[in-house]
C-alpha cells in the first residue's frame, strides 16, 4: 500500500462551522496561509442537520459574523436552514479554502509540528486550531440500551420532527433548551413528558418588545461584557453554566404547560424495558428522546492537554502546546463564547496571537525554546 504524501501547511484550521470560518476570516485578514478542514458534506451542515422547526434564539443582528451582516430584519429570527445558508455565502464571499467530507481522526505532534491524520489524507503544520463548539458527540445515558426495542429512541442530535416517532407517548429526556422546544414540537401529536429538573427561564419574550431590550441586555451586555473569565461574577456563573445547564431562553414553564406538556423527574434507569424515573414510576412510553447533552468527543487529540475530555487552555490558547488553539467551546473565554455574538471576538483574538507568533518565530513564551530548539 502506499504511503499517502503529507501536505504541508502553515495552519490548519480544524472545523469548518461558524469558529472555523472565523477563524478563516481572520487569518485571511492577516494574510496568512491556512486550511479549513471540516468533516461534513458542506458548509452550514451543523446548522442545517438539526430539527426542521429550530428557530435561532439569537435575532438577525446578533448573527452575522464579523464582515458580514446577517441578512435579514434586524429583529427576526432565522430558521436554521437560513443560517445554514447564510455560512455558505460567508465562506464563499471571503473566499475561505474549506476542505469538506475531512473527519480529522488523530492531531498529534512530532517534534516542532503537528501532524493531522484525516482517512487516506495526512497534514503537517505549524499552527493548528481546533474550532468547534462542545456540541460534537450526543451523550445518551447507558440504561438506554436496556429499553425495549420497540421503543423508538432518539437524540436530540437526531431528531428532525414528530413524523420520526411511533403512536404513543413520547418521554423527552432532558430539559434544556432542546428538550422544552422538541417538547413542545411533538405535544400537538403526542402524550408528551418533559423529564428533568428545571434549569430556570429568561423572564421576558425574546420576540416581544421588551424582548429587543431584554436580548440587548443578556446576550450583549451580560453574556459578551460581564461573565467573562476575567470577572469573578463571570468564573462563578462559568461553574454553573457547564455544570447544570443553562436557563431556557424561548420557551417558558407556563407554555409548556399551557400546550399540555407534563413535568416530571429525571430519568434514572430502565425496569422491565421501560424508564424509570427517580421517584421509581415507571413510565409506558413509545418513544425516547434523548436532550441530554453532548460531549466535545475530543479523544482523537492525542496531546496531553486534556483534562475531563476538555483541553487546559487560556482563553483559546495552549501555553503547554505552543501553535494549538480552540475557538467554540462553551464559556471559552465569556458566556457567548459558543454563540454567534461571540465566537468572532475569541476568534480574531486567538488568531492575532497565532500571527503575532508567527511573524516572531513563535518565540514568544520561555516555554516554547526548548521545543523550536529541538525542532531544527
Ligand atoms: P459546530 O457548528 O458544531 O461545527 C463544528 C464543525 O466541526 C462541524 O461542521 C463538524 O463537521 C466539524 N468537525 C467536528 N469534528 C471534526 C473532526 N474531527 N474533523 C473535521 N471536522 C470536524 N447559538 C446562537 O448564537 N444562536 C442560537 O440560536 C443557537 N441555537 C442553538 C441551537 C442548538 C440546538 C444548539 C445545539 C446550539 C445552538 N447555538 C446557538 C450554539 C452555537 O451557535 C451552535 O452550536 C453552532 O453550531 C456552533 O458552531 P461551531 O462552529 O462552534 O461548531
Amino acid at each position: 500500500m502506499d504511503t499517502p504524501s503529507v501536505e504541508r501547511i502553515e495552519t490548519v484550521v480544524i472545523g469548518g462551522g461558524q469558529a472555523g470560518l472565523s477563524v478563516g476570516y481572520h487569518l485571511k485578514r492577516h494574510g496568512l496561509p491556512f486550511v479549513i478542514l471540516d468533516a461534513n458534506p458542506n458548509v452550514g451542515d451543523a446548522w442545517r442537520n438539526r430539527w426542521d422547526s429550530l428557530r435561532l434564539f439569537t435575532p438577525s443582528w446578533l448573527d452575522g459574523l464579523d464582515g458580514m451582516p446577517f441578512p435579514a430584519p434586524r429583529h427576526s429570527f432565522p430558521t436554521k436552514d437560513e443560517m445554514a445558508d447564510y455560512l455558505e455565502r460567508y465562506a464563499a464571499k471571503f473566499e475561505l479554502p474549506v476542505v469538506n467530507g475531512v473527519r480529522v481522526g488523530s492531531l498529534t505532534r512530532n517534534g516542532g509540528r503537528f501532524r493531522i491524520e484525516a482517512g487516506d489524507r495526512r497534514f503537517e503544520s505549524d499552527n493548528v486550531v481546533v474550532a468547534m463548539s462542545s456540541w460534537q458527540v450526543p451523550e445518551i445515558p447507558e440504561f438506554a440500551s436496556e429499553l425495549d426495542p420497540r421503543i423508538t429512541q432518539l437524540h436530540s442530535a437526531a431528531y428532525r420532527g414528530p413524523q420520526q416517532l411511533r403512536p404513543g407517548a413520547v418521554l423527552v429526556a432532558g430539559a434544556g433548551n432542546s428538550g422544552a422546544e422538541i417538547a413542545l414540537d411533538v405535544v400537538g401529536e403526542h402524550d408528551t413528558m418533559l423529564a428533568g429538573p428545571d434549569t430556570g427561564h429568561v423572564p421576558f419574550r425574546i420576540d416581544g418588545l421588551v424582548g429587543r431590550v431584554g436580548v440587548r441586555i443578556v446576550l450583549r451586555v451580560l453574556f459578551h461584557r460581564v461573565f467573562t473569565v476575567r470577572t469573578p461574577i463571570g468564573r462563578k456563573v462559568r461553574g454553573k453554566m457547564l455544570s447544570k445547564g443553562e436557563p431556557l431562553i424561548r420557551t417558558k414553564p407556563k407554555d409548556l404547560a399551557a400546550a399540555g406538556v407534563a413535568r416530571t423527574g429525571r430519568v434514572t434507569g430502565a425496569r422491565d424495558g421501560l424508564p424509570v424515573l427517580e421517584d421509581d414510576r415507571v413510565l409506558k412510553v413509545t418513544n425516547v428522546i434523548w436532550s441530554t447533552g453532548f460531549s466535545p468527543g475530543f479523544s482523537w487529540i492525542e496531546l496531553p492537554i486534556m483534562e475531563g475530555g476538555y483541553p487546559r487552555h487560556d482563553r483559546g490558547m495552549v501555553p503547554e502546546e505552543p501553535g494549538l488553539y480552540f475557538v467554540g467551546l462553551k464559556y471559552l473565554y465569556a458566556a457567548s463564547s459558543a454563540t454567534l455574538p461571540g465566537v468572532g471576538r475569541d476568534a480574531a483574538r486567538v488568531v492575532d496571537h497565532l500571527a503575532a507568533s508567527v511573524s516572531k518565530g513563535r518565540l514568544t513564551t520561555s516555554a516554547d525554546m526548548p521545543r523550536l530548539r529541538m525542532a531544527t
